[in-house]
């Protein structure tokens, strides 16, 4: 590329970081600004760790679900391996870690209705046959995977360095516009012009986007995590368990077992007594949780992430990936460059104007 455009990215969470990593395949220099002193500390810091195209059903959206849900599931299935690629290639695959995850259910009419409709949607699921004695119906989907967000966002970040990313940390930036025009950005008394700018400042973008008179329907969705260091003596899962009607999660890593995720709770403490009633042997065997975090994940009132651009000529979001963001990662920032470099057009994650 002769003339190589500058694309600045606002926020340097799992989406700012793929989009970074695609723009500079794609031949771009790239700025990306963090405002916190590290990359990677948002709502992917502590999540559930799942790769879960299975999951691609939206939460408490009202609209058309299935037609939401199929557009997800493409984007998470084309993502999950552009991710598994790129975790190779970064040397951060975990080769001890099993394909699939487990999901369970309070319900069994509750879990026969996802088993056909995942069915329906072509996801390869199993029904569970009772590995490590969970007392719940479940279904076992085999094409999920997972690993850790965190770990994978500090290897990329250094990857984008050594690429020749330019980033900058703990910095507030404002937009420089002009006549309906996006020329780059303000930071600190200093303009830093580029050819493109994009918002991937998770559940803040809203916030962000509003102060330019620009509507992005996303909102913060809380969720949890409570982190033990491995119990020794008791037999662990290799995948991941979902339990259905709480949302959250139970997944071992390397080093540590999490309990994540929740819907409406306010406080991580709520994941222990959801997991004490499923896995009493797991919890029982915890001592105290050495992290207690809790983050917003950006829920998108459309039921799917927004890609794309916005009224501001030069300026794109992506956000809005909501519980899918360490799924759709790959796939999200892939698709964000080929928009801004190849022209590509993708109204099917649009925000709507
Ligand atoms: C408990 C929990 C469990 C989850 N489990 C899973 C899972 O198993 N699988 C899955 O696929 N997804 C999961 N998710 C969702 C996933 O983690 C999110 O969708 C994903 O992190 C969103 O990525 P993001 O980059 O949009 O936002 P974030 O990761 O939040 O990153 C946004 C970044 O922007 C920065 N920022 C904000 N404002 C500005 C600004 N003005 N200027 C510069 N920077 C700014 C923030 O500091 C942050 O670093 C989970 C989330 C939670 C909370």
């Amino acid at each position: 590329m002769i003339n190589r455009p500058h694309i600045i990215i606002l926020g340097g969470g799992l989406i700012g970081l793929s989009c970074a990593d695609s723009l500079i395949t794609g031949g771009a220099r790239v700025t990306l600004v963090e405002k916190q002193a590290q990359t990677g500390h948002g709502a992917g810091r502590y999540n559930s760790g799942m790769v879960h195209p299975s999951q691609a059903a939206p939460w408490l959206f009202k609209g058309d679900k299935l037609s939401a849900t199929k557009l997800v599931l493409k984007l998470a299935q084309r993502s999950s391996d552009l991710l598994q690629n790129r975790r190779h290639q970064l040397g951060c695959l975990d080769k001890n870690r099993s394909a699939g995850s487990l999901q369970l259910f309070d319900s069994i009419f509750a879990g026969q209705t996802v088993f056909e409709s995942s069915n329906d949607l072509g996801i390869a699921v199993d029904i569970y046959r009772g590995a490590w004695g969970f007392q719940r119906y479940g279904l076992h989907y085999l094409n999920d995977i997972s690993g850790d967000a965190f770990h994978y966002c500090q290897r990329l970040t250094e990857d984008l360095i050594e690429r020749g990313c330019h980033i900058q940390y703990g910095q507030n930036a404002a937009l420089n516009t002009a006549q309906n025009q996006c020329h780059g950005i303000e930071i600190d008394g200093q303009i830093i012009h580029s050819d493109h700018v994009i918002v991937a400042c998770g559940a803040q973008s809203a916030e962000f986007l509003n102060a330019y008179g620009i509507n992005l329907p996303v909102s913060a969705m809380k969720g949890h995590a409570l982190s033990f260091e491995r119990p020794v003596g008791i037999s662990l899962p290799e995948i991941p368990i979902m339990h259905w009607d709480s949302r959250s999660a139970l997944t071992v890593f390397e080093n540590e077992v999490r309990l994540s995720g929740t819907i409406g709770e306010d406080n991580p403490d709520a994941l222990l007594d959801i997991w004490e009633e499923i896995a009493p042997d797991i919890v029982n065997a915890f001592a105290d949780p050495v992290v207690r975090w809790s983050a917003d994940r950006p829920a998108s009132k459309l039921g799917r992430p927004i890609i794309g651009q916005t009224p501001l000529s030069n300026l794109w979001v992506n956000s809005g990936h909501g519980h899918m963001g360490w799924s759709l990662c790959a796939a999200s920032g892939g698709l964000m460059s080929q928009m801004i470099l190849d022209g590509k057009a993708a109204p099917e994650f649009a925000l709507p104007l």
